[in-house]
């Protein structure tokens, strides 16, 4: 069934909300699931092993790209292979010519607190980056397997194996992964409940500046808002998050809905970049900064 809310919205009493899994669809239509998804180790090699799991991985494989050559020439690859089509990228290009807004303040640049190493012990998964102090919001603690594998992380991957193939020690992606959450994930949800994280951490492929496979980046979403809203929510994230690289995206293939990129770099000197991407490339051209509502795309 379509995923329906659980209170009585709009004064009717409708079937209970049981599980409101943000990114599960059949044939597009977002629905409810019955219990609460579940993952285990067994699971999550499983998905990353399958076949459409790959295809997906290609294309967000160039977020957090800046190499326009290289964009260009793994676009070119993905529409040969008919995972996008050009038709697409042309609709992209037809949107950022005439934004529906635009907004280039640029970012001060600032670094947030270094929270130190991460505790890791004998399960990675099981590694705490946040343990309060609770609030209304984060009631939870936050560990490694919260970013990685739960329910809402479209990528999920196994950071004990995984880092290892990343040219990366585990400790290392651990230690990214708590600046990343202490300094934007915990004071990003605090803002807005309703953000959900679909990907931080993921095995490296052949984009060698992307942040991903350290565990230095994470891609955010949002439950129910349009995609203009992205835009307004963006900048309050310019103006108050501490981040390394901001990158507002946009999409016009899938489920079409944009999504936030944000990076933290533990070592200090975080640049502050602020970027609109529409899929995976600059919208206004290599290293054009700002902020551009590109709904109309
Ligand atoms: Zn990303």
């Amino acid at each position: 069934m379509p995923y329906v809310p659980g209170s009585s919205a709009h004064g009717v009493v409708h079937v209970a909300d049981v599980y409101h899994s943000p990114n599960v669809y059949a044939n597009f239509v977002n629905i409810a699931l019955w219990q609460d998804p579940q993952g285990s180790q067994a699971a999550v090699l499983q998905a990353i092993n399958s076949p459409s799991y790959a295809t997906e991985s290609q294309v967000i494989e160039l977020d957090g790209e800046t190499d326009e050559a290289v964009i260009d020439q793994k676009q070119a690859a993905l529409v040969a292979a008919g995972v996008i089509t050009q038709a697409d990228l042309t609709k992209g290009a037809i949107a950022s010519a005439t934004p529906a807004n635009a907004d280039t303040t640029p970012k001060v640049p600032a670094d947030g607190t270094d929270p130190g190493a991460a505790a890791v012990g004998g399960e990675v998964d099981a590694t705490i980056l946040w343990n309060g102090p609770f609030d209304s919001v984060l009631t939870t603690q936050i560990t490694v397997a919260s970013v990685t594998k739960v329910p809402g992380v479209v990528f999920p991957y196994d950071v004990a194996t995984v880092a290892v193939q990343n040219g990366m020690t585990v400790q290392d992606v651990c230690d990214n992964l708590k600046a990343l959450v202490v300094n934007v994930w915990v004071p990003l949800k605090q803002h807005f409940p309703d953000a959900f994280m679909t990907c931080s951490f993921r095995k490296g492929g052949s984009n060698p500046t992307s942040q991903h496979p350290k565990g230095m980046a994470c891609d955010i979403q949002y439950k129910g808002i349009s995609k203009s809203e992205y835009y307004v929510r963006a900048q309050w994230v310019r103006d108050n998050i501490k981040f390394d690289q901001f990158l507002l995206e946009y999409k016009t293939t899938g489920t079409g809905l944009p999504w936030h990129h944000l990076s933290y770099n533990k070592a200090g000197s975080n640049r502050g970049q602020v970027f609109t991407f529409m899929n995976d490339k600059n919208c206004k051209g290599p290293g054009v900064v700002g902020l551009f509502d590109l709904a109309n795309a």
